[in-house]
């Protein structure tokens, strides 16, 4: 499954929010046999309450949401692409991980030590920003020293390799990361950004670490945060990772009254998990029955066999058709066979691309 990286300096709250999440996928492991639980990762449900409406309607025996799945990577610092301590493992670390949530703190707590001494999201955003930028730049020097000697030998795809390859070199040494890059989608760029693992072209989320009373966005630390990610196309939420950790070991009625105390309606970490799963290009399709309700995940852009391989590889192999309906026509329906009746269940082909939403009943030869 995709996963989204937990980055930033050492004290920020990572370890925080990261209980937090745990404790997310503690209290729902039950419905998740199949996820296996490590110590570095958590599995975590994505809250969606189109889920929760629909199970109300159908009363199933089970009900199972999309899940999304989140990595540790404590111990980024500077000189990490310098191979300094374990510097290189961490950032093979982000190199696997499909999207990175960069962890900034912007509370002011005289009682916790800043490692460089004194909170400035804007310069500890940059610190590991460098870091990531300079093991591009390491990837990708090596590998265009290959491809230049192939492009003397006079190779037409690998000139254009070179030639991409070195306006971006140019541009990271520039001190800006790929996603900037005006030529990101040529098929070039493309190519060394895929077959490279480049850090800095991955969707990326700042998770600024607020005070408790700073939920609202408007303290400085967090407004600075939020002009830098913008010039990096990247997104911000305001989050108070130490709250978050209260806040999971309550139940349910617990939280909301919680969090009206603090003027706010969704916990932190709802948004986190609902923007991380859209950071990464993932939409959900339903499945509804008596048996069970079920969210599934798929990449924006899909087809139908495709959706249906998700549930089970022969669903895509002996895919016929798909009967489909949106969730709110659904809903307003009240089931799939009031659907059939109204004739709002349309039935689409392969080639039909799953948008976010859909409620849908497979037809498959075995
Ligand atoms: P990590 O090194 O980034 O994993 O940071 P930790 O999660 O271990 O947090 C470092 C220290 O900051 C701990 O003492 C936390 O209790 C404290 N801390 C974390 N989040 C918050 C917060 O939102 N507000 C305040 N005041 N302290 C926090």
């Amino acid at each position: 499954s995709l996963s989204i990286g937990i980055v930033g300096l050492p004290n920020v709250g990572k370890s925080t929010l990261f209980n937090a999440l745990t404790k997310a996928q503690n209290a729902q492991s039950a419905n998740y046999p199949f996820c296996t639980i490590e110590p570095n990762k958590a599995i975590v449900p994505v809250p969606d309450s189109r889920v929760s409406a629909l199970s109300e309607l159908v009363k199933p025996q089970k009900t199972i949401q999309a899940t999304v799945e989140f990595i540790d990577i404590a111990g980024l610092v500077k000189g990490a692409s310098q191979g300094e301590g374990l510097g290189n493992q961490f950032l093979a670390n982000i190199r696997e991980s499909d999207a990175i949530m960069h962890v900034v703190r912007c509370f002011d707590d005289e009682d916790v030590a800043h490692v460089d001494g004194s909170v400035d999201p804007v310069r500890d955003a940059e610190v590991i920003e460098t870091e990531l930028i300079l093991a591009d730049v390491q990837s990708l020097e090596r590998k265009l020293d290959r491809v230049r000697k192939q492009a003397k030998s006079g190779e037409k795809q690998a000139r254009a390799l070179t030639t991409t390859g070195d306006a971006l070199l140019e541009h990271l040494n520039a001190g800006h990361p790929v996603v900037t890059f005006a030529d990101k989608n040529n098929e070039a760029a493309r190519q060394l950004i895929k077959e490279l693992g480049l850090l800095t072209a991955k969707p990326l989320l700042y998770c600024a670490n607020v005070r408790e009373d700073e939920l609202d966005g408007s303290a400085t630390h967090f407004q600075d945060l939020e002009a830098y990610a913008q010039s990096r196309q990247a997104r911000v939420i305001p989050i108070c990772a130490k709250m978050e950790e209260d806040l999971a070991a309550l139940d349910e009625e617990e939280q909301a009254e919680f969090l009206a105390s603090y003027g706010v309606e969704d916990s932190g970490i709802k948004r986190v998990i609902q923007t991380g799963y859209n950071l990464l290009g993932l939409i959900s399709y339903f499945t509804a029955g008596p048996k069970e309700v079920r969210a599934w995940t798929i990449c924006d852009g899909w087809t139908a066999p495709q959706a249906a391989g998700v549930i089970h590889s022969d669903f895509e192999r002996g895919f016929i058709r798909a009967e489909v309906v949106d969730y709110a026509t659904y809903l307003e329906k009240g089931s799939e066979a009031k659907c059939k009746e109204a004739g709002v269940m349309r039935v689409e082909g392969k080639e039909y691309v799953v948008r976010d939403g859909d409620v849908v009943h497979f037809l498959f030869n075995v």
